[in-house]
This record gives structure tokens, sequence and C-alpha cells, in this order.
């Protein structure tokens, strides 16, 4: 073929690649599935906007999804089905243009589907959330929390799901990092007597900001420690910090301000509907005049216990806790901090962060720091973790 032919054959392929992108619209690229204990979310990346149809068939029960102008490109078989919602996927084209997916479910979930525009290198997104029956639905916090008595500690592991928070750089995802040490740590808790924890997460699944306070609230928590690991640039950077939650007119230095920022993106990346994002009247109450400054002198008491004992399990970054405003430390009527456990961005502390070891040397020293905190409230006896004896739990603090 001359120079001059293949050029002419180029051109006319690149049209007809150029006409069959512009008639196909938008294509799933990818597809993620995460099961929480009440739904089960699909994510469907998409390569632009498209718009769709979502209907319930019944008998047998299903979800299908019709999308205009779209083509597939993901596979399914990749899924790990079934999962406690959704029996089987396929798709197929019941007209030019459309892409149908239909979902093979086990019970009459309730969906929900809502877009997302790209976001931290996270393209268009298509959520659908099954929602579980009301009656099946069970809230394992309230009904944990019910059987336990004496202290209880919220224990909450940062982002998961779509939001894989920091990201190592050998692909340590610090959604990972924060469960293993959240789940470590709960298991401590639990075999110390007078005290239990309860976890705002327990799988890979996301979970809004806002509804991790309420479920410390519901749970009754006397206490609550979000777990993180930060990320910055500057690859030689290391060591634990410990944040709470500043006062309104107290100044917070840029980078806390920056971490916060970060950290309360978590909504974003994961997915949140406008449903999620209910007006909490305790929160609003709590912003306004009525600060109650007696809550944020027990965290303040919480985080230095909690640096102290860190010291102990590896670097530290700064030597008092840091004030900032995150979401996730607005149940200002328990002692809330957020530890970041270490630099996820240090490729020989994402190593440790990685380690089971490490992970429990780091658990171990959030429950010394969770204990020497009641102890200073005078709820727990003095160094009852050796002594394994608890004064009563309901002490005044
Ligand atoms: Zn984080």
């Amino acid at each position: 073929m001359s120079l001059n032919r293949f050029m002419i054959s180029i051109g006319i392929l690149l049209a007809l690649l150029n006409a069959s992108a512009a008639y196909a619209g938008s294509a799933v690229r990818d597809i993620r599935l995460w099961t929480a204990p009440d739904h089960s979310r699909l994510v469907l990346d998409l390569s632009g906007q498209i718009s769709y149809k979502l209907f319930r068939l019944h008998k047998p029960e299903r979800i299908v999804i019709d999308m205009m102008h779209t083509t597939m490109q993901a596979s399914l078989g990749k899924l790990a089905l079934p999962d406690p919602v959704l029996k089987s996927i396929r798709h197929g084209k019941p007209e030019k243009g459309v892409l149908r997916l239909v979902l093979d479910v086990k019970e009459k979930v309730q969906p929900r589907s809502f877009l997302l525009k790209p976001m931290q290198g996270k393209p268009y997104r298509l959520v659908l959330d099954l929602m579980r029956p009301e009656q099946t639905q069970r809230d394992a916090v309230a009904a944990s929390s019910r059987s336990k008595k004496g202290i209880i500690v919220a224990v909450d592991a940062g982002h998961g799901g779509e939001d894989p928070g920091a990201i190592g750089p050998h692909r340590v995802m610090e959604k990972d990092v924060t469960l293993a040490v959240a789940k470590k740590l709960a298991a401590a808790i639990n075999k110390m007597p007078g005290m239990s924890a309860v976890l705002t997460r327990k799988g890979d699944y996301f979970v809004p900001l806002k509804r991790r306070v309420a479920l410390a609230r519901k749970a009754h928590a006397d206490m609550m420690i979000s777990i993180h690991a930060d990320s910055v640039r500057q690859r030689d950077v290391k060591g634990a910090s410990v944040y709470m939650l500043s006062d309104r007119g107290a100044t917070q230095d840029r980078a806390a301000r920056a971490l916060a920022a970060k950290e309360n993106a978590a909504d974003e990346v994961g997915g949140v509907t406008p449903l999620d994002q209910v007006s909490d009247p305790l929160v609003s109450r709590i912003l306004g005049d009525m600060f109650r400054r007696d809550s944020l002198n027990s965290s303040q008491m919480l985080a230095e216990e909690m640096l102290h004992r860190l010291k102990k399990a590896g670097p530290i970054k700064y030597s008092s806790p840091k004030r900032a405003r995150f979401v996730v430390l607005l149940a200002m009527e328990i002692p809330s901090v957020l530890v970041e456990l270490d630099y996820i961005s240090n490729p020989s502390r994402e190593r440790q962060l990685r380690s089971s070891k490490h992970q429990k040397a780091l658990a171990e020293a959030l429950l010394d720091g969770s204990v020497g905190f009641f102890e200073k409230m005078g709820r727990l006896k003095t160094s009852a973790r050796d002594q394994s004896s608890v004064r009563s739990p309901y002490a005044s603090l």
C-alpha cells in the first residue's frame, strides 16, 4: 500500500471511529461491588455523563437499569457474586444504543441511584444502592450496645469502599490499614473487663461521615476514635499525629486545616446522596453558641493520652495534639479524637503500616491510650489493664 493510500485509509478509519464514538456516547469502563450490612453498592465508572432509567421487576425480583447511548466495556465476571443481596448480573441491548443491566436480587430491595461527577482522579460514576428491606436490616451497633454494659468505645476505621483514602507508593490503601487496626483495637478492647467496642465500619464499604457519628451516638459511646493514615508529597515525612475538633474561634494551622479538608472530602469520593446529608439538630446546636468546652477538655486529655502511648509504638510527627474541624469529630458530647497512624506516603512506613505485627502494636497503643484516659477520668481503676478490675462504669465524668 502506498503511503498516500495508507494515510487515506487511516483517515477513513479515524472518521469511522469518531462516528461510532459520537453515536455510542458513553461507555461503562469498570464496575465494582461493595457489600455493607444494610445494602450492597454497585458503582459503574463511566467515560462521560449518561441518562438512564431505573425500574423494578417482580417474580423474580429484578432491578433494571437502561442507559441511553452507552456501551459496555467492563467485565461483569470479576464481581464477587453472589453477595448477600445481589444474586447475579447480566447485560443486554433491548434496543439500539441502549445498554441494559439486569440485576437478579435475593429479596425485595429498595434501589436508589445517583450520578457522581469526576473528582480526585475518579471518572463520572453511576452509583446504585440496593437497600435491604427494613425488617431484615439489623443494626448491629444498636443490637450490640443493648447487650453490653460498661464503657463503650466507638472505633471508626476511616474511608472504605469507593473511598480508598490515601494510597502509598506500593499501593497500600489507607482504608485497608485503618480497618485492620480498628479490628485489632476493637478485639483488644472487648477483652478488657468493663469495656466494649463498636465498629462504625466492619468491612470494605463506605460509611458517610455523619453516619459514623450517628452510629457512635446510637451505641451510647463514651469515647470515639477515628483511625486514619496521612500522606504528603515528601516521601521522608513520617510519624503519628492526633487531632481533635477545634473550637470556633481557635486558630488552626494551615496543615491541620488542609488535612481536615482532605478527610472531610471522603463523602464526595465515597459517594453520598442529599438523603445522607440529614441535618442533625444536635450538631447544629453544638456548632452554635452552646459550644461544650468541657467536652473539648476531655477530648484534649484523650488526645494527649493517645499521643503519649503512640510514642512507644513508633515515630511521632507532632508532640502535642492538633485541632481542626473534622466532620467525624462532631459528636461533641463524646470525647473524640482522630489519629493519623503514620505517613503511608513514606515507603518504609507504608511497609510498617501493612505489617500485622506493627498494626497490633499500634492497636495496643490505642488501647493503652483509651484505658489511660478512662483512668484519668476516674472511670477505670488505675492500671486496670494489669489488675483487670473496673470501678463503676457509670461514675461521673
Ligand atoms: Zn484518612
